[in-house]
């Protein structure tokens, strides 16, 4: 199996903590510099199972011009061209309206797409539950995945989701 995975969430949610953890190890390609098509590379995972590549596509955030707008239709259309996305947000910090608005974008994909809540470790496990629930109610996510990228919580199990949905 094979295919290619979306990373996307705020900045400082925890998606290059979560690269390095998965990938860190068994990296083939570590890749920040930009290449010419509109996702990048961020990492591979590689494993008798076969080939995840992780992509750092453009990230949708709330236009203020018309070139805005034209980033917003790129990161989309990005967005389209892969199997999987992992929307990653943060538990501690909760739902803010930069998650809503790549949310709202996230209903005119047909990507399937996994919430993957991070930094699990900072919050007590009674506050996780109504926080996934809240975002269930904005978006049907496939799979709703509680980590800590730092600590190496349920990666493993994400891993194995993301294998099964290829
Ligand atoms: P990115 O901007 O989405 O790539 O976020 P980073 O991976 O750079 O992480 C932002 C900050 O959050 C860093 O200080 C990380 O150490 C911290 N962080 C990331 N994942 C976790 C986690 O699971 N638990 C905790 N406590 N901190 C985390
Ligand atoms: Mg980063």
């Amino acid at each position: 199996k094979s295919g290619f995975v979306a990373l996307i969430g705020r900045p400082n949610v925890g998606k290059s903590t979560l690269m390095n953890h998965v990938v860190g190890r068994k990296v083939a390609i570590m890749s920040d510099k930009p290449q010419t098509t509109r996702n990048r590379i961020r990492g591979i995972f590689t494993d008798e199972r076969g080939q995840i590549v992780f992509l750092d596509t453009p990230g949708i955030h709330k236009p203020k011009s018309k070139l805005g707008e034209h980033l917003v239709q790129t990161a989309r259309a990005a967005l389209e061209e892969v199997d999987l996305i992992l929307l990653l947000v943060d538990a501690e910090e909760g739902m803010g309206p930069g998650d809503r608005f790549i949310i709202e974008h996230l209903k005119q994909v047909e990507t399937p797409v996994f919430l993957v809540v991070n930094k699990i470790d900072r919050v007590h496990p009674d506050a996780l539950l109504p926080l996934i629930d809240s975002y269930r109610r904005l978006y049907s996510f496939k799979e709703v995945v509680p980590i800590s990228a730092l600590q190496g919580n349920n990666t493993g199990t994400l891993v194995d989701l993301i294998f099964r949905e290829l």
